[in-house]
């Protein structure tokens, strides 16, 4: 990566949409910067009776379209940019699904596999203690994000009720179900994509699918189980640890399995037909859809020529640069971008929160089908715009978005 931010990269893709509509470059300028970004030092008792501090952020970057929303990132190698970056892209995803949030971003400079059960519960309640007047079940609403769970949130929503003084379950979404979580939000991530894909298959030329999957946290174990559910091959995955292929597809329940008991994919080498293979040769494999389900930056200038994929599904966020997005348009590669491709995250988060409002629960069929509603219509209209205008599916998607956010940040007035 070069001096550049990444935000600096993610708002190339601000630039390419505003070229396509007409809109006041007031809405440019604002959407430039984060409206605000708080970083503290969380302190801790470690379980041996020492000390230590911890780096955290939250950023809110743009609430005009509602209240800011957008998960907490536990990694070693957060930083101020990066959650920045990650909550301008919330902005635009909660704008694409037509969601009234705007985005934000939380993180804390951990490796939590490191951290004893009881310290990663004191670590996130010293965040919700650090940031409780930003939060609010209107101003602020956290989640889950890469290394975070339903475990962290349930300790986070109980801390927020605790200071607070009353319960307060529409805080925080991605929460346990026995502390008002959301049926359907376990997989809706990888849920929101696999129903785009089947959506748009007939127009992708898609029938019989071969998948690669990079990188086997929640988004890629419930993608590869919900491909291979309907008969779909999967023929690559990837963990940190390393990656293993097998043509006539991988056996989906030994992976999980293997997941479940803390092993890496690779320990199921050698059983079921399964391969070993370099890591970095997954972004290569013989697929028809190449799913990114890890970090960002994961397909680079170096490696973009080496896809094979007719489709790339970004459930992961950020994982194409700018320099790959421009490298794959020529190859014909179609990128389903984050904003759209991963949205079913935050759509089942605002389902929670909606069933924390009202008080009132649905069932998983009444999830599925209001997601694949959404996604459908929010998907074809976009696909629809990059046919309308020539242009990739991601700058569509910006297009889409942008439009909501201009309008929204025009009916404010002038003195906001
Ligand atoms: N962290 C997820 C994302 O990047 C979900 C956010 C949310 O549910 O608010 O979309």
């Amino acid at each position: 990566m070069s001096e550049e931010s990444l935000l600096d990269h993610a708002l190339v893709r601000l630039d390419e949409a505003a070229a396509h509509l007409t809109i006041d470059p007031d809405v440019i300028e604002k959407l430039k910067y984060a409206r605000e970004t708080t970083q503290v030092r969380l302190m801790i008792r470690m379980d041996d009776g020492s000390r230590k501090s911890f780096l955290a952020w939250r950023c809110r970057y743009d609430d005009t379209r509602g209240p800011t929303k957008g998960g907490i990132r536990y990694h070693p190698d957060s930083n101020a940019d990066e959650v920045q970056t990650l909550a301008f892209w919330m902005t635009f995803k909660c704008a694409v699904m037509n969601l009234p949030y705007g985005g934000g971003k939380g993180a804390v400079q951990v490796d939590p596999r490191k951290l004893s059960k009881a310290e990663l519960e004191r670590l996130s309640r010293a965040y919700i203690q650090a940031f409780a007047r930003t939060i609010g079940p209107d101003r602020d609403i956290p989640a889950p994000d890469v290394y975070t769970n339903s475990m962290v949130m349930g300790w986070m929503a109980d801390e927020y009720s605790q200071i607070v003084g009353r319960s307060e379950p529409a805080v925080i979404t991605g929460k346990p179900i026995s502390l008002g979580g959301s049926l359907g939000r376990g997989d809706a991530t990888a849920r929101g994509g696999y129903y785009l894909v089947r959506h748009l298959a007939g127009d992708l030329g898609l029938e019989e699918l071969r998948i690669a999957v990079q990188g086997f946290g929640n988004a890629g174990q419930h993608i590869a189980s919900l491909f291979a559910a309907d008969g779909h091959k999967i023929v690559a995955v990837s963990d940190s640890q390393g990656a293993v292929k097998c043509d006539d597809g991988l056996n989906i329940e030994a992976l999980l399995a293997a997941k479940r008991s803390g092993a890496s994919v690779t320990s199921t080498v050698g059983q079921h037909g399964h391969e070993a293979m370099p890591a970095e040769e997954l972004v290569g494999a013989n697929c028809d859809i190449l799913v990114p389900s890890a970090l960002e930056n994961m397909i680079h200038k170096a490696n973009a020529e080496i896809v094979q994929a007719k489709i790339i599904l970004e459930l992961a966020n950020g994982p194409v640069t700018s320099e790959a997005d421009t490298i794959l348009a020529r190859k014909g590669v179609v990128v389903l971008p984050d904003i759209l491709a991963n949205a079913g995250g935050v759509t089942v988060s605002y389902f929670e929160w909606v069933q924390n409002k009202q008080g009132y629960y649905w069932t998983v069929e009444e999830i599925h089908d209001r997601l694949r509603t959404i996604m459908e219509r929010e998907g074809r209209a976009i696909w629809t715009t990059a046919k309308e205008k020539n242009i990739t599916v991601r700058t569509a998607a910006y297009v889409h978005a942008l439009s909501r956010i201009a309008d929204a940040i025009e009916a404010h007035g002038t003195q906001n």
